[in-house]
């Protein structure tokens, strides 16, 4: 379970250069940035302000070019590629804009490949646990289906399922609603915060206010720094008009 205020999750003066351009460009220049556990983070800013590059940089996706990020007590720039493959596997869940789900294995199946890849010989713990998750998302219906047989939304979320097989410390996830339509993106944005009610701590990078504002604390990233933060605490249905006007307004402020 939570708790509220311990960390899950610190970068510490990340910077990332790519020098193939010249000049070199700076995508990220000095992040610090704390995660706390079962907290819902969001990062937003214009294209090209480095939300993904950040985003990756601190899930060992890709290595930052100076600087420290901390899970678990560990430096995650320390770690070799195998530990850092353990770590994404065992400790991280990735939701992404495309769901990337294998065409030649069903739903369940793509599902339980992360689980039976982290645990091959806890397989009927991985089909018990994936039965649950395909259930509390409710494709459960559709497990046995093809990944062209399914909608959008229920694409994204079997991604979610897929991303949380591992029991994840912490979920990442980069603009996981940014191929949908509204109605499947308020979907996959219900199942996103059922997610984070059941304690799961989740970074999301978003353009979408609507999106946005489903996040506990808000971070606005310019030219790799991040300039703004916005704490508006828990979602509910009931605020959840409020909190997306104050949100729009508090973005065009950052110039968004
Ligand atoms: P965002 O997700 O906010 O749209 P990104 O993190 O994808 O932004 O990219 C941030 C900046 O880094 C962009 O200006 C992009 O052009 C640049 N960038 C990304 N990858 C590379 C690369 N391999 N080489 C040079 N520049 C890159
Ligand atoms: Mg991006």
């Amino acid at each position: 379970m939570a708790h509220a205020n311990s960390l899950a999750l610190r970068s510490q003066d990340l910077t990332k250069t790519y020098a193939s351009t010249d000049p070199p460009t700076r995508v990220l220049d000095g992040i610090d940035l704390t995660v706390r556990e079962g907290e819902f983070l969001v990062v937003m800013g214009a294209s090209g302000s480095g939300k993904s590059t950040l985003l990756y940089s601190i899930s060992g996706m890709d290595r930052p070019s100076s600087g420290s990020v901390f899970l678990d007590g560990r430096d995650l720039t320390t770690l070799n590629d195998a530990e850092m493959s353990r770590t994404r596997l065992t400790r991280m869940g990735f939701v992404f804009q495309q769901a990337y789900l294998l065409a030649n294995l069903s739903i369940r199946d793509n599902i339980l490949l992360p689980a039976l890849k982290a645990a091959p010989d806890a397989r009927d713990e991985a089909v018990a646990r994936v039965q649950a998750l395909m259930e509390r998302f409710e494709i459960a219906h559709v497990a046995d289906h093809g990944i062209t047989q399914v909608s959008g939304g229920q694409l994204q979320r079997a991604s979610i399922c897929r991303a949380l097989a591992c029991e994840p410390a912490i979920l990442f996830a980069d603009e996981p609603t940014g191929a949908l339509n509204s109605s499947m993106s308020a979907e996959v944005m219900d199942a996103l915060t059922g997610v984070h009610r059941d304690g799961t701590t989740i970074v999301m990078v978003t353009h979408d206010p609507a999106c946005a504002a489903r996040g506990d604390r808000v971070v606005y990233l310019r030219d790799g720094r991040i300039v703004a933060e916005n704490t508006p605490g828990p979602w509910t249905r009931e605020n959840a008009d409020r909190r997306e006007d104050d949100l729009l307004a508090w973005l065009r402020n950052q110039g968004f």
